[in-house]
């Protein structure tokens, strides 16, 4: 324990010692975030019938495996950002979405929206990321989401001093599924908890992403993998965007050019 003490401070102070401008990649900032609620540039070059469909809080045998075969169906790719202690209990299907073709990303390892000090993000963060690291390709960029989208300027700080999370890009937002705080249907989770429908929650993300289209933005739509009703929604999704005219395109944020410019 005093070893792993004397190792991060050593790191720290190499960390410290090396010019800003030369090799500290500020990817953890939230003037860089992706892309997010509020019409900023990060989706730049990405057309608007892109679609990035991500999953947040799981893996869970209830919602999951759904979700994977939905996507196999409709050939589409997703991002999947796991919890910790979810993962860890469901290791065969972390496997899964990986030989799909899916991505695994940083979603934190118990869901903290607030984190009582420094270490302990540090921790949740590398906890995470040492279940997924064995299922995640050398090439792949590493993606993180802060759990509910909470971000603040030390998180920055001590997420970039720390040598292995910034190799991470994040934190990644959402601009379909959640953000508007006079509704109860605009996010998956919400419309769990006030009982609305599969059909009018399915209502309401479509509108999203139209209203995205037309204002000549991509999506990225957020759902949870942690309830079957997401899976059902998903599917219904789907469906009805393969039959609207448009030719929408699924693609994973990795390949988002605000992302890959800060890999
Ligand atoms: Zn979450």
């Amino acid at each position: 324990m005093k070893l792993s003490i004397y190792f991060k401070v050593l790191f720290l102070a190499m960390v410290i010692s090396v010019p800003a401008s030369a090799s500290i990649r500020k990817i953890f900032s939230p003037s860089m975030t992706f892309p997010f609620m509020k019409g900023t540039t990060s989706l730049k070059g990405v057309s608007r019938n892109t679609i990035y469909l991500t999953f947040d809080d799981g893996p869970t045998s209830v919602a999951t495996p759904y979700i994977l075969d939905t996507l196999d169906e409709f050939n589409a790719k997703a991002t999947f950002f796991v919890v910790g202690r979810m993962a860890r209990n469901n290791l065969s299907i972390l496997d899964e979405i990986r030989s799909k073709g899916h991505r695994l990303a940083n979603h934190s390892y118990s869901h903290e929206f607030d984190f009582p000090s420094q270490s302990h993000f540090i921790n949740s963060l590398i906890g995470t990321h040492e279940l997924i690291d064995s299922y995640v390709y050398r090439r792949d960029t590493l993606l993180f989401r802060a759990p509910g989208g909470i971000w603040n300027g030390w998180r920055e700080q001590v997420g970039n001093a720390d040598l292995e999370l910034r190799k991470y890009v994040g934190p990644i937002y959402w601009n379909v599924g959640g953000g508007n705080p006079n509704r109860i249907d605009d996010a998956d989770w919400k419309c769990w908890n006030k009982g609305v429908s599969v059909s009018r929650c399915k209502t309401s993300y479509m509108s999203q992403i139209y209203n995205n289209y037309k204002n000549g933005r991509a999506s990225i739509i957020l759902m949870h993998d942690i309830n079957r009703n997401s899976s059902k929604m998903l599917y219904q999704i789907l469906q009805e965007l393969s039959n609207d005219g448009i030719n929408w395109k699924y693609d994973l944020i990795e390949n988002i050019p605000a992302v890959k410019e800060m890999n």
